[in-house]
């Protein structure tokens, strides 16, 4: 681009200046026509996403674990930014619950095209002190949760194969992972071990559903606002002290995380699979030894 020549990008991406990011304005649309469902998605990193790919074009279904209100409130958001949406109950880690949701989903929109597996949560201990509910808790909703939502999915996709009219692929599988499926995490083995599971669960899933042009793969955020980790980032103190931690200077946005996951669900990521992309700032860099070592 020469000077004084228009910027054809800044069509299509807004500056959030203070959050220092860039966002979709809504007229790139490489989801159109496609159905979304992303669990968790009443907060956090999971409404950020919902809100992403609704404005990539997507119609998208807003999984909660029985929060409607605020469910309901990013539906509306989407909505009132143009897009199509809709509030879906179930408590992933719920065999019954799921079918339900994938069998309400399906009378309303027919199929799906993308599943973002995001719900999860922490219940944090010392190893000594964890109780076997924690543990089976955090297994059950972070790892059997994306097991359970994506069978459902992988099922619809093999049903109804390719349509060259919706996507290239037959399906695409986004799990929500972390950085700590490689990074360990004293006082939070449940956490990681749910992480570290995902990253293989994803891998194998990727190597059996690709023949049929499933492409299925895994964000690794790094540090993100969201009411997760609020105590991380909440005060000043806190958030210097998770700087050390983040070669990039400033801590994440679920809009970071929310433009990778269009990217994954789109066709310009054709060909991609089986990989974790990490959106982390650079946290799995080893910051320590940037000065040690
Ligand atoms: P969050 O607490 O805002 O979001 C988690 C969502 O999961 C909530 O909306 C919650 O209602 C939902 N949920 C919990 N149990 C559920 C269940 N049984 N069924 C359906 N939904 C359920 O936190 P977040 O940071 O947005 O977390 C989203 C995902 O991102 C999680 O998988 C988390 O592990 C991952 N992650 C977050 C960070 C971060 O820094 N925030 C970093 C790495 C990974």
């Amino acid at each position: 681009m020469s000077a004084g020549e228009p910027d054809e990008r800044q069509e299509f991406i807004s500056q959030d200046k203070e959050k220092g990011i860039s966002v979709n304005n809504g007229k790139h649309q490489p989801l159109h026509g496609q159905v979304a469902l992303v669990t968790g998605a009443s907060s956090g990193i999971g409404a950020g996403v919902a809100k992403a790919l609704a404005r990539a074009g997507a119609r998208v279904a807003v999984n909660h674990p029985g929060t409607p209100e605020q469910a309901d409130r990013v539906v509306a958001e989407i909505q009132s930014a143009g897009g199509t949406a809709m509030a879906v109950a179930a408590d992933v880690s719920n065999e019954e619950q799921v079918k339900k949701m994938y069998a309400d989903l399906f009378s309303a929109w027919g199929t799906i095209d993308i599943l973002v597996a995001n719900a999860g949560l922490q219940r944090d201990a010392a190893l000594i002190d964890m109780t076997l509910a924690q543990w089976q808790f955090v297994l059950n909703v972070n790892l059997t949760g994306q097991f359970l939502c994506a069978r459902e999915a992988a099922r619809e996709f093999i049903r109804r194969g390719v349509d060259s009219n919706r996507s290239i692929a037959a399906g695409k599988i986004i799990c929500m992972s972390s950085v700590h499926e490689v990074i360990p995490w004293a006082g939070h083995c449940n956490y990681a071990a749910s992480k570290g599971g995902i990253m293989l669960m994803m891998k194998s899933m990727a190597q059996e559903l690709a023949p049929h042009r499933i492409r299925v793969n895994s964000i690794g955020p790094g540090a993100i606002k969201t009411p997760i980790n609020r105590m991380a980032w909440d005060t000043p103190e806190a958030e210097a002290d998770l700087l050390k931690l983040i070669p990039y200077d400033r801590v994440g946005e679920p809009d970071d995380i929310a433009r990778a996951a269009v990217w994954l669900a789109s066709d310009e990521s054709d060909y991609v699979t089986g990989i974790t992309l990490f959106v982390d700032g650079g946290m799995t860099l080893y910051p320590g030894f940037a000065t040690g070592g």
